[in-house]
């Protein structure tokens, strides 16, 4: 992706069970950083 560093560690994606954010980190295990429900790691499409 333009503008990412090439050098970052893989990352995941996580949905918050509770509210429905999306963050992208390199963290497992994971509270919503809005409102601390459980976050869900998620699926990335990949084209
Ligand atoms: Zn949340």
């Amino acid at each position: 992706m333009p503008g990412e560093d090439p050098y970052t560690p893989t990352e995941s994606h996580y949905e918050c069970l509770g509210c429905g954010k999306r963050i992208t980190t390199t963290e497992t295990h994971l509270t919503c950083p809005t409102c601390g429900s459980t976050m869900q790691n998620i699926a990335v499409p990949r084209e």
